[in-house]
């Protein structure tokens, strides 16, 4: 069986304590065993993290920067082998896999201009032989920790700033699929990247929970599920630490009568169904404004659904593979039979799917609700599956209200050609990223990413200029060079601009 151990000391490391089983959700069979870390370990990863920042953070900005131009080629390179390794454990299909790098990549590639993003402000004269001028430093050792969902692209989205600011890393991926982050970390001791700048712990929350009270630790990004991410910055940012914390999501498409209903569906089907629904800016909520509305996307949903392909994750046909645990199709499974419980019209039920040949993996067919309705908790709930829930709106303003109600606020999706309503839309919704007839509106790596509500805690976003924000502290100096040497009198007052 293959052993996954953590990454430390610039090599693999065994582990030497708890396992965990990692699947291939194709078969539903274990695969390999991935080692568990302990606060030994974890003591002994961040002093030696500690040790090795101190050289990094004095290497300059341009030579961090071509480690990472480095990193990219090597991405590049082993786009193929890491796409096979992400889809194996994880069960998303290649192209989405490579998708998965692709994203991370575009962060990478972002950091590679930390020289100029690095660079602070300056006021030349701010009094009579005085300058002011401010610097980013780096925290030192900071931590990240990571979902299932996207092995590859979280993990960049956080080491990559940290990293090209002159911080060490500390990653803790996901247990069900450990391998990416693993092979990301060796791509960057490749590249240049010294010994112990970037570590692996592979672990559960006993390992989180001692990073999270680590003093050595300055600062933990986490990406995850909203009870967790609410315990993570609540526990850390006691300890003092500086936290973001990304949690759950229920994103909501918003279809009004003047759309595009061809693009419309087409959209809706990608963002609702690929990946297996197991995307935190999926959208599994669809709200058309109108009943002739709801009549024709229904209709047209259900349509193409027949097409849909579920198929093994190396099934270049298929639109989506497996999910990625059978305690999370059982999940799902619950929450198809909460919805029909609740009262909900099931159009389409994806349960008692069966791939021939692949009879114990963890598919599920896709799933259609009508007629659901905002006080049903199937709706209130993440459901993170196949699973698209239409719920039927009157008017603009009911369908405004539906996504700014919500507990969660990640993402919002409005379909339409009105670009009036679609102002007011994007003006008013209370949700952290809206897409205008863009179904998975996750910005680019030079803006950033982040929810509202229950799906964001903390003030700065993932990646872009808030994440050089968040892996930096700025220091403002400001200093006096009296010309010939004259030195002021003494003051006893708070030095003013009168
Ligand atoms: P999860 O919350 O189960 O796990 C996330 C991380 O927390 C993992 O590394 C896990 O080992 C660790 N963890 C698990 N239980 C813990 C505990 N009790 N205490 C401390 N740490 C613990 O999430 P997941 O199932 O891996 O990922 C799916 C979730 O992540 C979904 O809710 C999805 O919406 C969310 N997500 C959010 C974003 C975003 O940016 N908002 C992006 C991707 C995924």
């Amino acid at each position: 069986m293959r052993a996954i151990g953590h990454f430390y000391n610039g090599r693999s490391q065994p582990g030497d304590g708890r396992l965990s089983d990692v699947f291939d959700p194709n078969t539903g069979q274990v695969q390999a065993r991935v080692a568990l870390g302990d606060t030994a370990l974890v003591e002994a990863v961040v002093a030696a993290s500690k040790a090795a920042q101190r050289g990094w953070a004095a290497v300059n900005p341009q030579r961090r920067a071509r480690v990472l131009f480095e990193f990219k080629r090597l991405l590049e390179r082993d786009m193929d082998s890491l796409a096979y390794l992400l889809s194996s454990e994880h069960g998303k299909v290649i192209a989405d896999a490579k998708g998965d790098i692709q994203r991370g990549l575009e962060v990478v590639e972002f950091a590679c201009g930390i020289p100029h993003l690095l660079k602070g402000d300056y006021t030349q004269g701010a009094g009579p032989g005085i300058d002011v001028y401010s610097m980013r430093q780096p925290l030192g050792v900071v931590a990240g920790i990571t979902p299932f969902n996207f092995p590859a692209m979280i993990p960049m989205w956080m080491f990559a700033p940290a990293l090209a600011c002159g911080n060490a890393f500390i990653l803790k991926p996901s247990e069900r699929d450990p391998s990416v982050p693993l092979r990301l970390v060796e791509l960057l001791i490749e590249a240049g990247l010294p010994a112990d700048v970037l570590n692996v712990v592979q672990g559960d929350k006993m390992v989180v929970d001692v990073l999270l009270d680590h003093p050595d630790i300055k600062a933990i990004s986490f990406v995850g599920s909203s009870d967790i991410a609410q315990y993570v910055y609540g526990r850390g940012a006691a300890n003092g630490k500086r936290m973001q914390c990304m949690g759950g999501a229920k994103n909501h498409g918003i279809v009004l009568p003047d759309a595009d209903l061809d693009q419309a569906v087409a959209d809706i089907m990608g963002a609702a169904y690929g990946s297996a629904g197991e995307r935190c800016m999926a959208l599994p909520v669809v709200v058309p404004v109108g009943e002739r509305t709801a009549d024709a996307l229904r209709g047209r949903l259900v349509e193409a659904i027949e097409g849909l392909q579920v198929g093994i994750s190396t099934d270049a046909d298929a639109h989506y593979g497996p999910v990625v645990s059978a305690a999370h199709k059982a999940r799902i499974e619950t929450y198809i039979q909460m919805g029909v419980d609740e009262g909900a019209e099931l159009v389409r039920d994806g349960r008692g799917f069966a791939l021939q040949g692949y009879e114990n993996g963890f598919f599920l067919g896709p799933t259609l609700f009508d007629k659901v309705t905002p006080q049903m908790k199937s709706y209130q709930d993440e459901i993170f599956g196949p699973v698209l829930q239409m719920v039927r709106a009157d008017s603009f303003e009911e369908a405004l209200r539906l996504p700014s109600l919500h507990p969660y606020g990640n993402g919002v999706a409005i379909f339409t050609r009105n670009g009036d309503y679609a102002r007011d839309f994007a003006d008013q919704v209370e949700v952290g990223m809206v897409g205008i007839n863009v179904p998975i509106p996750v910005p680019v790596a030079y803006h950033s990413f982040g929810g509202w509500k229950r799906s964001g805690f903390g003030d700065l976003n993932q990646y872009g200029m808030d994440g050089v924000r968040f892996y930096t502290r700025v220091k403002t100096v400001t200093q006096r060079w009296p010309r010939g040497g004259v030195l002021a009198d003494s003051s006893f007052v708070i030095p003013t601009m009168t």
